[in-house]
């Protein structure tokens, strides 16, 4: 377990069988995401230059987030690897999906060319039916190495390329189709690796087999306070912790320190995110300080005002100060009473 005032960092083991999981719902979502970008594609719905593929690599991501979410895999590392790779596979199958497509459409065109040419002698054109039924992508291919010089797939990427495509009314061919087609199998790649190396890598607790993930907490004070804090955080001193909580400068244009607690659900482990937040030309703007630290559960208790530890001597906040931070508010005691209010005996009057 990661140590107090030290930031979490993902523990978790390679087995061979989330391996296996994480590959195998990858592929299939990367199957599943291409066929959807394929029909897409073909389809008379416009498709658009980074948003098809953000969307096919969130998908791909999505559907590996779930498992690894589920099988509590706390490898991001490997995660975003496996994520990276699908997604750049789901991108490699439109492509070949719209090579198969190629082949059988040839195929039928040539059949009917063949089927319809008085000057092809009979047994000729039998064993021309025959081989377009039998193998159409060997009669296309030799056509497609004809025209481009490349034979199968690689040579339906040229052909596909040279015919371009065109983008706001101008039309697109050689350099730039294969600049865009990069870029766009890197956006998919990337999103398809980091939708789940983010789900990978959330607080996990390993004593109790939790996931650390939804904040229970909200603590904001003024951003004067953020080095005092941090330090108090990093060295663990709840009781320097209570004092800057319970009487902090007052708020200025420096802007907000927002302390979220990510609580283990099953024990008293908890991760500080430090975030820093201010207005900058009417635009919020959100600094992380430092993620998930993990903090003791006297500075935590300190945090969320629940202890009555030192820095208790003055409990006057100042006026006007309430205004400021709407966030921090008594919630999540209510919900700690209810927790331990489900495992405890029922209470019923005597
Ligand atoms: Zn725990």
């Amino acid at each position: 377990m990661v140590p107090i005032g030290q930031p979490y960092r993902p523990a978790g083991s390679l087995d061979v069988r989330s391996i296996l999981i994480t590959v195998i719902l990858g592929v299939t979502a990367a199957v599943i995401g291409a066929a959807v970008v394929w029909l897409w594609e073909r389809s008379p719905i416009p498709t658009f230059v980074v948003v098809t593929h953000c969307v096919q690599g969130m998908f791909v991501g999505g559907v590996m987030a779930f498992a690894v979410g589920r099988l509590r895999m706390r490898t991001p590392t490997l995660i975003a690897v496996v994520g990276f790779a699908c997604g750049l596979l789901s991108v490699f199958f439109v492509h070949y999906g719209h090579y198969v497509s190629m082949v059988t459409s040839a195929a039928s065109e040539l059949r009917v060319q063949v089927a319809q040419d008085p000057t092809i002698p009979e047994a000729r054109r039998k064993e021309m039916l025959d081989k377009l039924d039998t193998d159409p992508a060997s009669v296309v291919d030799k056509l497609l190495a004809m025209r481009t010089g490349h034979a199968g797939f690689i040579g339906s990427l040229f052909l596909r390329n040279e015919q371009g495509f065109t983008i706001k009314g101008q039309h697109h061919t050689g350099t730039f189709v294969w600049v865009l087609w990069g870029f766009e199998a890197l956006i998919a790649a990337l999103v398809a690796a980091s939708v789940p190396g983010a789900v990978a890598s959330r607080a996990y607790c390993e004593d109790c087999g939790y996931w650390c993930d939804k904040p229970t907490d909200l603590i904001t004070l003024p951003a004067a306070v953020s080095e005092d804090m941090l330090q108090a955080l990093r060295e663990d001193h709840p009781a320097r912790v209570a004092e800057l909580r319970s009487n902090p400068p007052p708020f200025d244009e420096s802007g907000f320190l927002d302390i979220a607690l990510h609580n283990c659900p099953g024990c008293d482990l908890c991760f500080a995110n430090v975030t820093r937040r201010f207005t900058k030309k009417k635009e919020t703007k959100f600094i992380p300080v430092v993620k998930m630290l993990r903090i003791s559960p006297e500075a935590a208790a300190a945090l969320r005002g629940t202890t009555d530890a030192v820095g208790a001597t003055d409990q006057v906040e100042p006026e006007g100060q309430e205004d400021d931070q709407p966030e921090a508010d008594p919630f999540p005691q209510e919900v700690a009473g209810d927790w331990h209010g489900e495992h405890g005996q029922p209470r019923t009057p005597a």
